[in-house]
């Protein structure tokens, strides 16, 4: 794999992790972005995209996926190279560089590293029925609408991802079966009862518990309160059963962690050179952690990575409306 070179590389596109490259653009820096997760966000994305969020300020009230909307498309000003879908493996120094090197090789050479990895790589939770389906009409996410048009698609889940894609695939699917454990469910009410009004059929206390088709899914088993299951058509399954969080490889790198987190100074400085935090990923005395508590730390931190990398710049920036 080609190695990238940047300035700045931020590990974690997660609210902070956007922001941070806004920031980083607005200081003149390049940026590069790495997720694990194929899709940005962070935990906003991955949990509660239809939540209403009442504490970020400015907004007395913004829905997650457009809070998310907003801090990508402020963050489009910096012309970030965004690194989807791969998890940064290793980290360390070369001269007056940080070289960290991806799960699918690529390495990514950069004058700063800033860490907004919140509270780890996420997985998606497995389906246990579905082993060896992935790719093969079973995916995890569904980052767009278009690839099920005209499809029987099943929905494992009960939270805001599993009612948020039955609802925008509905219109365009053939037909859309939503699969829960409980007869509860975790999503926001509203989207719920959108979703109880439309085509879409939910079963409950059901499991799906066996996928089956040639090269490609053609239908699956579903049974319901554990009895013999019933054979469906489904040529897609959606598994939204929920993320485990990993701090992972960052563990090996040589940080000063406290419970989890990566200890930080007031300048979101971590004890290793050039290398700072800022967000969920971050322990210090008093830590909140909030979506406004990343915003103030990421501004922190990039002006401060600003100076590590130029001493001659300010690490106050001037005020964005000045520029
Ligand atoms: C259900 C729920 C509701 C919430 N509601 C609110 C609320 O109303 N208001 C509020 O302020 N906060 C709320 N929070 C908390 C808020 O979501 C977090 O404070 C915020 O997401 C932290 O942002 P972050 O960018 O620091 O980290 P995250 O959002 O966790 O993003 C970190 C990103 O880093 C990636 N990553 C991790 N390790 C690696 C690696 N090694 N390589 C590549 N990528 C990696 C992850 O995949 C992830 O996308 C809520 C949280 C939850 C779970």
């Amino acid at each position: 794999m080609d190695d990238v070179t940047t300035d700045l590389l931020i590990i974690g596109a997660g609210p902070t992790g956007l922001y941070s490259a806004y920031y980083a653009g607005f200081r003149g820096m390049s940026v590069a972005v790495v997720d694990s997760l194929p899709e940005l966000g962070g935990q906003i994305t991955a949990m509660y995209p239809e939540k209403a969020i009442l504490d970020v300020a400015g907004f007395p009230t913004v829905k997650g996926r457009d809070l998310v909307a907003g801090l990508v498309e402020q963050a489009a000003t910096a012309h970030p190279t965004y690194l989807l879908d791969r998890t940064a493996s290793t980290l360390e120094h070369r001269d007056d560089d940080v070289v960290v090197t991806l799960d699918d090789d690529t390495r990514i050479v950069a004058g700063a590293v800033m860490i907004t990895s919140g509270i780890g790589k996420f997985s998606p939770r497995p389906l246990p029925a579905g082993e060896g389906w992935v790719g093969r009409g079973m995916e995890f996410f569904v980052p767009s609408f278009a690839p099920y048009a005209g499809k029987d698609v099943v929905i494992v889940g009960g939270g805001d991802s599993a009612f948020d894609w039955a609802q925008h695939l509905e219109p365009l699917a053939a037909s859309v079966t939503l699969v829960h454990r409980r007869d509860a469910f975790r999503a926001h009410e509203r989207t719920v009862a959108q979703v109880k009004d439309s085509n879409v059929e939910i079963i409950t206390n059901a499991e799906v518990t066996a996928l089956r088709g040639e090269a490609h899914l053609e239908e699956v088993e579903i049974s319901v309160d554990g009895q013999e299951p019933q054979t469906r058509p489904a040529q897609a399954l959606v598994a939204a059963l929920g993320f485990v969080a990993d701090l992972g490889a960052i563990q090996r790198w040589g940080l000063v962690t406290s419970k989890r987190h990566v200890v930080v100074d007031t300048a979101m400085r971590t004890n290793l050179p050039r290398v700072f935090a800022a967000g969920d990923i971050t322990d210090y005395p008093g830590k909140v952690r909030l979506i406004a508590v990343g915003f103030g730390e990421a501004a922190t931190a990039v002006n401060n990575a600003a100076v590590a990398l130029d001493p001659t710049a300010h690490v106050f920036p001037g005020h964005s409306s000045e520029g």
